[in-house]
């Protein structure tokens, strides 16, 4: 379970968040959407306490795991040894099968992947200690089409295993399938919506992409 009181944050004089509110249960995924600018990664980032908040609080009920909207991982090691540095934060071990099998990149150094593999092995470090929470910022935008059905079936997999999820994404189509809420940070306030508001009974895809469009009108 994760939960955000009234957290307001600025840059400077720029207000960028102010009262945010949201909760999100076990085995529940909310989407945060909202146009460029609109908060979503601070959000984020304050919720994974890698930002303070002027003021509210976070209360996360759990090991955290983030995937951040930048590149989280140490450019001039390899794979490998990323993965031993983020695991023995955790106090975990490297599996051996890791998800997207980037276990084969091990040997390479970050600096020689694609900006789609070093997301893949972004996501792996961030999944390795079994998190309870895990914030996903735009885990997608460099992920060829090719593994967005097992990045699906992996959030699906995380929700069922009773995480909670909040997730970053611009494109509905990434996270049609496992969405519960979405909250809109491009308006003031905020705006909540159910899965079964932006969707609807019927479950359209096509309805879903529309009613999502609109709400950036
Ligand atoms: P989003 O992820 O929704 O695109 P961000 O949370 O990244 O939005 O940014 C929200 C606002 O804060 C934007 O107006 C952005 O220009 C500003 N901002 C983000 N990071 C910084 C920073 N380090 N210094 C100053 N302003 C920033
Ligand atoms: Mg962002």
């Amino acid at each position: 379970m994760a939960e955000v009181r009234n957290i307001c944050f600025s840059y400077g004089k720029k207000h960028v968040l102010q009262n945010l509110n949201l909760s999100v249960q076990n085995g529940e995924c909310l989407v945060l959407a909202g146009p460029n600018g609109s908060g979503k990664s601070t959000a984020l980032s304050i919720i994974a306490g890698a930002v303070k908040p002027s003021s509210g609080e976070v209360i996360a009920d759990g090991r955290i795991g983030y995937v951040p909207q930048g590149n989280a991982l140490f450019e001039d090691a390899s794979v490998k040894d990323n993965l031993k540095f983020f695991a023995g934060l955790a106090g975990c071990t490297v599996p051996q099968k890791l998800c997207f099998g980037v276990e084969r990149y091990a040997a390479q150094k970050v600096s020689a992947l694609s900006g789609g593999m070093k997301k893949q092995v972004s996501i792996a470090c961030a999944l390795l200690a079994e998190p309870d929470i895990i914030l996903f910022d735009e885990p997608c935008d460099s992920l060829d089409i090719g593994y967005r059905d097992e990045f699906i079936e992996l959030v699906q997999g995380l929700k069922s295993r009773g995480k909670t999820i909040i997730y970053v994404g611009h494109d509905p189509l990434e996270f049609a399938a496992f969405y519960d809420k979405l909250l809109f940070l491009g308006s003031d306030p905020p705006r909540l919506f159910s899965r079964a508001e932006l969707s609807g009974s019927s479950e359209h895809l096509e309805d879903f992409c529309i009613n999502y469009k609109n709400l950036f009108k």
